[in-house]
């Protein structure tokens, strides 16, 4: 139903949800072009992420069971694409949309990255969404270190021994559809080590996985996590170094 009174409260989460949305449907079609998603899944998913996009900005959905469950069901399809992103060139999700306008002017976060390296941001200026930016994050060990909406922070990896644990304390989800990849490198192939809709209050306490133990030993490889939330998305990635104990 069109309701053309959302109050000035409710209409800015709109088009920010709505902004992400359609930066979804432009990296959608971007893998396609690049080969990592066939044009089948891709054109399906990018015009139910443009359509989504529109009800948002006309439909009153809030609140809506069945819609909810309809926004889970696109995070996860978006999610695979992310995942399949991440086997095939890496967490380097950026290039799709840097044309909504990073300033390239980094400053220090004020903490460290979840490897122990100082960690930078930049975030979107004069971006096309009026009420949308989205923030870039690098490391002084592990280069790109992330992308993400504003605000939102990148989630926590910590890697001991053969196990890797991912968790996040970030914005107020429900759930999450989650890509945990290690990255491919040469001619070693990517190893997708979860892909799932997962509970927040589950990935908040830490979901523990396990390290292929010859991934350790090869040199430096680099885990991506992607995750699809909330009409959103971001990408973290961590380098992970040879066992030396
Ligand atoms: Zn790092």
């Amino acid at each position: 139903m069109n309701n053309p009174s959302f109050s000035a409260a409710s209409l800015i989460p709109r088009l920010q949800k709505a902004a992400g949305r359609t930066l979804q449907s432009v990296i959608v079609r971007n893998a396609q072009i690049d080969g990592y998603v066939t044009p089948e899944i891709a054109i399906s998913l990018a015009q139910d992420l443009d359509a989504a996009a529109q009800s948002l900005l006309h439909e009153e959905i809030s609140g809506n069971e069945s819609l909810c469950l309809e926004a889970n069901i696109l995070n996860d399809r978006f999610c695979d694409v992310l995942a399949a992103i991440c086997s095939s060139r890496g967490g380097y999700v950026y290039p799709y949309i840097s044309g909504i306008g990073y300033d390239g002017s980094e400053r220090s976060y004020g903490s460290l990255h979840s490897c122990g390296a100082a960690l930078f941001v930049t975030d979107t200026k004069q971006s096309i969404f009026a009420h949308y930016g989205r923030r870039l994050w690098l490391c002084a060990r592990c280069g790109m270190a992330g992308e993400s909406p504003l605000a939102i922070p990148l989630p926590v990896i910590s890697i001991t021994h053969n196990k890797a644990q991912i968790e996040y304390h970030g914005g107020s989800f429900s759930s999450i559809s989650v890509a945990v990849v290690i990255e491919p490198v040469g001619c070693f192939h990517a190893q997708v080590l979860l892909r799932a809709r997962v509970d927040a209050i589950q990935i908040s306490k830490g979901i523990e996985l396990d390290i292929n133990r010859d991934l350790l030993v090869r040199g430096l490889s680099v885990i991506a996590v992607a995750m699809s939330f909330d009409c959103d998305f971001l990408v973290a990635r961590q380098q992970i170094r040879p066992n030396r104990d």
